[in-house]
């Protein structure tokens, strides 16, 4: 499972929160360790920001949108080639990792 999802991918959102379900976006950070992804435009959380004083001069305080990772389980890797969003395999040709899409039978890098 771990190389199967890479910073750069487009991924569907196939489980989890129910306003995210369905949403495609670019992967922008995997974290191996905990199995988890940053995906953008899903899962936006919100922070609200204190008032900070910098050389004087006060910053406003708001709130700040941000992406919180996911699981990378709620996820599904949406093929290159036919652009559904489906089980991927992995073919191994000496140092050369290449991933298969389980739909279409395409190779992609
Ligand atoms: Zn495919």
């Amino acid at each position: 499972m771990k190389a199967r999802i890479r910073k750069g991918d487009t991924v569907e959102v196939i489980s989890g929160r129910f306003e995210d379900k369905g949403k495609r976006g670019e992967v922008t950070k995997v974290l191996p360790k905990q199995a988890r992804i940053v995906v953008q435009n899903v899962n936006i959380r919100k922070k609200h920001q204190q008032q900070v004083e910098t050389r004087g001069r006060a910053l406003s305080a708001g709130i700040i949108e941000f992406e919180a990772s996911i699981a990378i389980s709620n996820v599904m890797l949406v093929c290159p080639v036919c652009n559904e969003p489906s089980r991927i395999g992995i073919l191994r040709d000496g140092k050369e990792v290449q991933r298969v899409c389980k739909k279409c039978k395409a190779e992609f890098d």
